[in-house]
């Protein structure tokens, strides 16, 4: 089980997801957005929108996921 917090995957809060593989993180912070955007949340409201902007570029948005993949198998 590995622990990465919704700022290091790209949000805003200290907020921590534990999952065994990065496909499940993702979603777990995905999950996480999608109440975020449901309380209106601004801050994670901004973040996300950051991220649709990364999602315009399919090259953008491979790289940043194949980062955050990069990460999540560094860790132990
Ligand atoms: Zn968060």
């Amino acid at each position: 089980m590995k622990t990465m917090t919704c700022k290091q995957l790209g949000g805003v809060c200290e907020k921590e997801f534990h999952a065994n593989t990065f496909e499940e993180m993702a979603e777990l912070s995905k999950k996480h957005a999608m109440e975020m955007f449901q309380i209106g949340d601004e801050a994670h409201l901004k973040a996300m929108n950051e991220m649709q902007e990364l999602m315009k570029s399919p090259e953008s948005i491979k790289a940043w996921f194949a980062n955050k993949r990069k990460e999540f198998d560094a860790m132990t």
